[in-house]
């Protein structure tokens, strides 16, 4: 296939980049390289004559039909957005720009596209998004596709805009979409503000290692690379209309990742206090969502899709990656700046 890939220069869309690339798929990457942008993560995959990259911004539709015309995709991967829930809730704006505004670009020029090739029934419009959608979770529970949505935070209401807006193009124009909520991921590349690649970075310097609040909050953790995995499984075999929720079958609080990658760098980088004495908890993220845990069986039944490392494998895997590619994530730490999201 012909896959435009938006956000193809982050974290996850990087990932999907790379496997597409080696699955032989010829790519389009189409990014307007943010702050969380590093092309270094595509480049292998840009040696390939498959791979084309664009430098463009979601929020220019003239822009967008230009790069449709140009090179007749027959299938989008949509994974462009601001990303980071702490930078939402100091500057909300840019996360309605890119999120909301961006997304109804990206449906605009798609459907105009489309429509002009005739309304092929192969093509797909695969919108990428999370499954902080749908609010918090207490002790027990996991979200399935058919769980209301309430979002708690501007990054996760701006999805969750995106999301509505998606569903009501293929429900009103009849646009092929298909549509993923997917849990924390995690893995090689993650910029160096999220919560995995700054405890190890942290524990690396031998600086405090924050945790938010008490550390109780639990995510349902996603290996980047199986989550690519599972996105090209979905953009290929998904049917129209459905979303589908992916997750890494890996809950686990805060504090015991914390411990665990501590672990695993006392195993790894001995030295002589343990890394895990580092560890400082700090003032809690406002409205910051308990549980999140995703329910896989519809991809797991109806694709025949499941994850294929557990979380201490992901992790031992992560911090051998961030071990041997301090030339890529020293740079970026300058950009990642100290404590976001205090401003409420
Ligand atoms: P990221 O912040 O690492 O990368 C986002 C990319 O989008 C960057 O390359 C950036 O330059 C680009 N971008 C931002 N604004 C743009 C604009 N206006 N026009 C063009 N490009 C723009 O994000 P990520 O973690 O790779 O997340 C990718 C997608 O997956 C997002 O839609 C996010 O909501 C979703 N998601 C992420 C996670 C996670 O754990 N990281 C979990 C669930 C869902």
């Amino acid at each position: 296939m012909k896959l435009l890939i938006t956000g193809g220069a982050g974290f996850i869309g990087s990932a999907v980049v790379r496997q597409a690339i080696r699955d032989g798929h010829a790519v389009v990457n189409v990014d307007a390289l943010t702050y969380a942008a590093c092309l270094d993560n595509v480049a292998d995959a840009a040696t390939s004559p498959d791979y084309t990259f664009e430098h463009v911004d979601i929020r220019d539709r003239a822009a967008l039909d230009r790069v449709f015309a140009a090179h007749r995709p027959d299938a989008v991967m949509h994974l462009a957005a601001e990303s980071h829930v702490d930078r939402s809730i100091d500057g909300p704006g840019d996360f309605v720009q890119t999120n909301v505004i961006g997304t109804f670009n990206m449906l605009e020029a798609a459907r105009a596209y489309w429509t002009a090739q005739g309304r092929p029934e192969g093509f797909r419009f695969h919108h990428i998004s999370t499954d902080e959608v749908f609010g918090t979770l207490g002790e027990t529970g996991q979200f399935t596709e058919d769980t209301p949505y309430a979002p708690n935070s501007p990054y996760s209401a701006s999805k969750a805009g995106s999301d509505h807006l998606v569903r009501a193009w293929h429900e009103t124009y009849g646009l092929p979409v298909v549509m993923t909520n997917c849990s924390n991921n995690y893995g090689p590349y993650h910029f160096p503000e999220k919560l995995i690649p700054v405890v190890i970075l942290k524990a690396l310097a031998g600086e405090p290692i924050p945790v938010y609040g008490k550390g109780e909050n639990v995510r349902d953790w996603l290996y980047v690379e199986d989550h690519a995995d599972a996105l090209l499984t979905v953009v290929q075999n998904g049917a129209v209309g459905r979303s589908y929720n992916i997750g890494g079958e890996n809950e686990a609080r805060n504090i015991d990742i914390v411990q665990t990658i501590c672990a695993i760098l006392d195993r790894k980088r001995p030295k002589d206090a343990a890394y895990a004495d580092q560890i400082t908890f700090v003032t809690d993220r406002p409205g910051h969502d308990l549980r999140y845990a995703i329910d896989p069986e519809r991809i797991r039944t109806e694709l025949g899709w499941r994850p294929s490392v557990t979380l201490e494998q992901g992790l031992e895997k992560t911090v051998d990656w961030y071990l041997g590619h301090e030339e890529w994530w020293r740079p970026l730490q300058a950009r990642a700046g100290g404590r976001l999201g205090t401003k409420a």
